[in-house]
């Protein structure tokens, strides 16, 4: 494929990035280029070995953005869903990295392809759902993953990586660990079972009572999922947000029953590798912050692990309220929360 930069798509220049992130965060972008073909992804190599630098956008959900935006935001819009083939066991279905997240999973449910219904309604594209490998009622992303497209910005070239070599974990992957702009992910292949059977571990799915009425169906779940989520989450068209704003901490096992004797409330849930997941939810809660504010930003006051967005706040009051949040329930159970957004830096260095 040529990889001139005359193929780069027009760059937009000192763009409002307000209405472009969930957390609604006033921001500004030197630069923003809007991807909608292959060809253009890749004249990024040359680009940047010409010395720009740039960060992948997509729906702006999982972010903490600061005023002002160095370098150049490159922001994934490449469409289409494509059944790719068929196997005995599986749908193998290839979505482009610009495709919003939870139409794709609509698609798929509405075509018979079961699988992801568990997904639904998380915000953002499907370029960005490996990144963190999301995650909702019992079923992560890595799950479903066959392969992913994406382009190595600095190698300047084509990758198709197998689900094993994406460097899965608990919202993380090998994306999230490399520098802003290394990667830029332009389709994900979903390898959906063919003999579908519902996930339904999770207690509020469990305990939906359309299952006394007819068994679970993709589409039925789908629709409980959906319905859960909205009686559930703030909605950040109405309440700003990120989701989740802290993961929940994995500790070890024995630090987990220390503080479970002194704490004997909190959830925990030992991990397959030893470690024991503690609800952050409840750390936040405990130490004081659920429906407390600082400035514009505040944790919700129904949700502790939801940070929204009250005002008209920058990057920098959100990370004054997780640095708050932090030191208290650092204080009180000796357990470091981290963030779960990507931070966007106000400098850029190497790719
Ligand atoms: C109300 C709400 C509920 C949510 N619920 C959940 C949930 O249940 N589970 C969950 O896991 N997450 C959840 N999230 C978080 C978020 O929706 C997901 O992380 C989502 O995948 C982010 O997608 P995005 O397109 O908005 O990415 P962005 O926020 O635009 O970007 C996030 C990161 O991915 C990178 N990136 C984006 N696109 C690409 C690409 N094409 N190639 C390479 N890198 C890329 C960005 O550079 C950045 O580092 C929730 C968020 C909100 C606001």
């Amino acid at each position: 494929m040529p990889d001139s930069t005359d193929l780069l798509p027009p760059s937009l220049r000192a763009v409002a990035l307000q209405s472009r992130n969930t957390l609604a965060l006033r921001a500004e972008a030197a630069v923003l280029r809007v991807f909608t073909a292959p060809e253009q992804v890749a004249a990024l190599g040359r680009h940047a070995a010409q010395g720009a630098r740039g960060w992948v956008l997509g729906g702006g959900s999982n972010l903490v953005l600061p005023a002002s935006v160095a370098g150049e935001v490159w922001q994934m819009a490449l469409r289409g869903i494509t059944l790719e083939d068929e196997t005995r066991e599986h749908w193998l279905v290839r979505a482009a990295g610009g495709e919003p997240w939870h139409e794709f999973v609509a698609a798929c449910v509405a075509r018979g392809w079961g699988g992801l219904e568990n997904l639904a309604l998380i915000p953002g594209t499907v370029g960005a759902a490996p990144v963190q490998n999301i995650g909702a009622y019992g079923l992560e992303l890595a799950e479903r993953v066959h392969s992913v497209e994406a382009y190595e910005i600095p190698a300047k070239r084509w990758r198709r990586l197998a689900a094993a070599e994406c460097g899965f974990g608990y919202r993380d992957s090998r994306f999230k660990r490399a520098a802003p702009g290394h990667w830029m992910i332009t389709a994900v292949t979903f390898a959906l079972p063919r003999r579908w059977q519902p996930r339904l571990d999770y207690p509020d799915l469990r305990r939906w009572p359309g299952w006394e009425e007819a068994p679970p169906k993709p589409e039925t779940v789908f629709d409980a999922v959906c319905a859960i989520r909205r009686a559930k989450l703030p909605d950040p068209a109405r309440l700003p947000n990120a989701g989740s704003f802290f993961k929940n901490p994995i500790v070890p096992a024995a630090q987990a029953a220390a503080l479970r004797e002194r704490h004997p409330g909190v959830p925990a849930w030992p991990q397959t590798d030893g470690g024991v997941k503690l609800a952050a939810a409840w750390l936040i809660e405990q130490a004081g912050w659920k429906g407390r504010r600082l400035g514009p930003v505040g944790m919700h006051e129904r949700h502790a692990l939801v940070l929204v967005n009250h005002g008209d706040a920058v990057g920098d009051d959100v990370l004054r309220l997780a640095g708050a949040v932090q030191a208290d329930v650092r204080i009180r159970f000796g357990v470091t929360l981290e963030i779960e957004p990507v931070r966007i830096a106000d400098a850029l260095g190497d790719i």
